[in-house]
């Protein structure tokens, strides 16, 4: 795929047409996927059935059992070589994050590189899952990390490149399968990335791609008794119920869900610093992140000096096209997002802060920060998914925590303060999976990343990323004489 503009623009012509003509055809079974920067149809891909489940579950069972019958130094090899594929189409990778998911150009070039980072991590545990040797009486003890079988990924549209790779990537130098299915909006990077891992030379069947829609294929696949495990990325609403399903089959599942972090600045931080870093902490991916610091909880001596700073780096943020290396945040995802982020925020509701962005086609919405009616606000415990923040201040330490506590989330936070002590007490206080001081970065493949509460459950990334894809067997070997 071209760079080049008019190159671009020609293709997504000729999409347009195809599209017109099947328009009358349509398949039941198929989805149209929007550039949502301009609102064109740049692809339709067929949406699986539940007997089209069934089919990948039992391919992907057959092509487990030689995988984990590899040495474990074979998969690491593949596994690797499917890093340096995907290191050769960074370009096409991100281009595609580019037009499906309407991702700034820069954005989308670190996702395709953290999912080959991920797999070259996830390559080198293929060797290293160690089980132990435990002292006991009478005889050894040891134990193994055994693969699961087929696993079932099913990502969302927010981060559609790395979320697909954080199941995927360890769970296949674990020794399993996976069958993924990507968000309705989203599937077209997932789809490449199957491709590639064939031409990486990995077992017909062992990385499966299926887009469908969430209550029919992705249910399908939940449901599935071949499927031994369930990783979730999405909404809270539909994790619990995916987590009731696995409940009937006693399934493991693992739950990246919601969130609505606070980004704390206490009075002694570097206030030009803290108020540099906010803008990205909830605009980037134009909001759409579950660790976005939407809640921005500011100590009362700084509160009116953080406003004044943040504001000019609010609206100077680069809304717009993008393909454009200059943006720095695109439109949202879908019509039916941008409503939802709507309904948080009235027409006519007094924003302390408000960028500008595009008007006409594509599903745009301007950078907003709302001052909070009170710790109660709507806007101020919800997660709105959206470019819109909600400021309110508090006046020590203890209220501090206590607000950033106040929600049913736990997924990640910041806290600003050149002291560290607080530091580590705050950040030991508030009840969340991913914390960060002087910074909003949230997610390291090298580095355990979850939710507390309604957040999530269990851990995707890091060290014992590989393990949470196994059973542990204990063996038990008799010394006595027999
Ligand atoms: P959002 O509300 O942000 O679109 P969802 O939680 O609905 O997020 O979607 C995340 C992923 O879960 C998508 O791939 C979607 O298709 C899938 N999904 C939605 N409903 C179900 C369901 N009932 N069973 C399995 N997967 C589902």
């Amino acid at each position: 795929m071209s760079n080049e503009p008019s190159d671009q623009h020609r293709h997504e012509h000729q999409h347009r047409h195809e599209h017109q003509h099947r328009h009358e055809h349509q398949h039941p079974h198929e989805h149209q996927v929007l550039n949502p920067a301009t609102e064109e149809v740049i692809a339709t891909v067929p949406a699986a059935t539940p007997e089209d489940v069934a089919a990948a579950v039992a391919r992907a069972t057959g092509a487990q059992r030689g995988w984990a019958a590899l040495a474990p130094a074979d998969r690491a090899r593949l596994l690797r070589r499917f890093a340096a594929v995907v290191d050769d189409h960074i370009e096409e990778l991100a281009a595609l994050e580019v037009r499906e998911a309407g991702h700034p150009i820069g954005n989308a070039r670190w996702e395709a590189g953290n999912v080959r980072d991920l797999l070259d991590y996830a390559a080198g545990g293929a060797e290293r899952l160690n089980g132990a040797q435990i002292p006991v009486a009478g005889g050894l003890n040891v134990t193994f990390h055994e693969p699961l079988g087929v696993v079932a990924v099913i990502a969302p549209w927010n981060f559609p490149m790395p979320i697909a790779a954080w199941g995927t990537a360890p769970a296949l130098a674990a020794g399993n399968a996976v069958v993924l299915k990507p968000a309705e909006t989203t599937p077209l990077t997932a789809l490449r990335l199957a491709e590639l891992a064939l031409e990486a030379g990995l077992p017909e069947g062992l990385f499966q791609v299926l887009p469908g829609a969430g209550p029919v294929a992705g249910a399908a696949l939940v449901e599935h008794p071949g499927v031994a495990k369930v990783v979730f990325t999405g909404s809270t609403a539909v994790g619990k119920g995916i987590m009731a399903t696995c409940a009937a089959g006693v399934k493991p599942v693992t739950l990246e869900l919601g969130g609505k972090s606070p980004n704390i600045v206490f009075a002694d931080a570097d206030i030009e610093r803290a108020a540099a870093s906010a803008p990205g902490s909830f605009l980037d991916n134009t909001g759409q992140d579950c660790c976005a610091r939407s809640r921005i909880l500011v100590q009362r001596g700084v509160y009116d000096r953080f406003m004044e700073l943040l504001a000019p780096a609010v609206t100077s943020f680069v809304v717009g096209d993008p393909a454009d290396p200059a943006t720095a945040m695109g439109p949202l995802i879908s019509a039916a997002q941008r409503e939802r982020v709507r309904s948080y925020v009235p027409e006519d509701a007094p924003a302390a802060i408000r960028g500008e962005a595009p008007k006409g086609k594509g599903f745009w919405y301007p950078a907003t920060v709302l001052e909070a009616t009170g710790p109660g606000d709507r806007a101020a415990v919800e997660e709105i998914f959206g470019p819109v923040a909600v400021v309110l201040p508090f006046e020590d330490e203890a209220d501090a925590v206590r607000l950033a506590n106040a929600t049913d989330y736990g997924l990640s936070g910041s806290i600003w303060t050149r002291d560290v002590g607080r530091a580590v007490r705050v950040s030991r206080a508030v009840a969340a999976g991913n914390l960060s001081v002087n910074s909003h970065s949230s997610v390291r493949y090298a580095t355990p990343f979850g939710g507390y509460k309604q957040s999530g459950l269990g851990r995707e990334l890091g060290p014992d990323a590989l393990t949470a894809f196994t059973e542990t067997k204990n063996v038990f070997i008799s010394t006595e004489e027999q």
